[in-house]
């Protein structure tokens, strides 16, 4: 199978040229093309010889992503359903800016990503992890959603995505040598050019990588899907506790904020009568100031056919309220897109429940 021309970067995409024999400026005019232009096919890169686009398009293939279903308008939160080459489903949601949150100009949005079809973790409140792992995502799977975005707003003076969150399907460190091409690539001068600083990584815990990120040269950002300040708790609806507990998992974030000197955000899912109980909260607040954390609290998004349920706004403002008390940096997230599936997954889930009975 041919690689994807999005799946190397500008070193090793120079390599090639050389030993084609092409002049090195090309290397500069092709990436201008793909990151720059967005353009979908070799036939547009007019300025390239057609030696060349023949050549390229022999070693590469240049996928795009097929758009199967929208939902949202212009200046709310918009979810993609993407359709790959293999007839697998990935979403993405494109959020406008919340000042409050990133303390971004409100014409700013951030997008959010998949990196993997389904997802083997399985926690017990996600719809993507309900059927199971598929595949990972390729590096340019990965990037062709933020440029797959960009395309539908069609101005590439004026860039729509400048944060990035990777919290879509699937556990992004569990593919990570994808996930880090496809953030280098963003990031590069001579890609779309997104800040490190501006690109988050979300995580269910997955200790060894992230003491891999630390190491890292780039500044991502790292934020955790905590859920449980305890290990009873978190256990019950994380699988992955038992093989990461929260000690590890606390010493591997020590460790990241040490290497990196950057504050990481604790994400903490408010699941009535599963994880809101305020004696919960000393817990968490304990744990956030270990680590020197923000703290991140989202009403739970129900999803269909799960058993649970977003505890009353009271119930979330006095779990809010006793986390605050010791002085800890936390926002309660009401959460934009709640009435168009915006969680993770679960458009998609929705989607081929929908295609299945119409198969029937
Ligand atoms: N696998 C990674 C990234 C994808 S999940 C992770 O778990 O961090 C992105 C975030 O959405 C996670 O914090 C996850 O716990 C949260 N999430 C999943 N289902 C949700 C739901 N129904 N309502 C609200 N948040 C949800
Ligand atoms: Fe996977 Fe994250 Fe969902 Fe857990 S929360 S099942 S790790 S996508």
């Amino acid at each position: 199978m041919k690689p994807d021309i999005k799946d190397i970067g500008r070193e090793e995409l120079s390599a090639r040229f050389k030993e084609w024999g092409q002049k090195q400026y090309r290397v500069q005019q092709l990436l201008q093309w793909l990151y720059g232009q967005r353009v979908s096919s070799w036939e547009q890169m007019n300025n390239l010889p057609k030696a060349l686009r023949a050549h390229l398009n022999e070693a590469f293939t240049l996928g795009t992503l097929q758009s199967v279903r929208k939902q949202g308008s212009n200046d709310t939160t918009q979810k993609f359903l993407w359709q790959l080459a293999d007839g697998a489903l990935v979403e993405s949601v494109l959020i406008p800016a919340n000042p409050a949150l990133y303390g971004d100009r409100s014409d700013r949005h951030t997008l959010c990503v998949s990196t993997q079809v389904g997802c083997a973790y399985g926690c017990k409140f996600c719809a993507s992890g309900l059927d199971g792992w598929k595949r990972n995502l390729s590096p340019s799977e990965i990037i062709e959603q933020v440029l797959s975005v960009e395309r539908t707003h069609n101005d590439p003076k004026n860039k729509l995505v400048n944060n990035l969150v990777i919290m879509g399907m699937g556990e992004p460190m569990a593919n990570y040598d994808n996930l880090m091409r496809a953030l280098k690539t963003l990031n590069a001068d001579w890609g779309p050019n997104i800040g490190a600083r501006k690109i988050t990584v979300s995580t269910s815990g997955l200790a060894p990588q992230i003491r891999q990120l630390a190491d890292e040269q780039e500044q991502f950002r790292l934020a955790i899907s905590l859920h449980g300040a305890t290990d009873e708790v978190r256990s019950r609806i994380m699988p992955v506790n038992r093989r990461y507990p929260l000690s590890e998992l606390t010493t591997a974030c020590e460790y990241y904020v040490e290497r990196k000197g950057k504050m990481i955000t604790l994400e903490y899912i408010l699941i009535a009568g599963v994880n809101d109980h305020p004696a919960e909260a000393p817990h968490l607040a304990r744990l956030a100031k270990r680590l020197n954390a923000k703290v991140n609290l989202i009403p739970y998004n129900k999803v269909e056919g799960l058993e649970w349920e977003r505890p009353t706004e009271n119930a979330q403002n006095t779990f809010t309220e006793a986390v605050q008390q010791d002085g800890i940096n936390v926002t309660l997230r009401r959460e934009k897109g709640h009435d168009i599936d915006a969680a993770c997954g679960q458009l998609r889930l929705k989607t081929e429940r929908e295609l299945k009975s119409t198969e029937r």
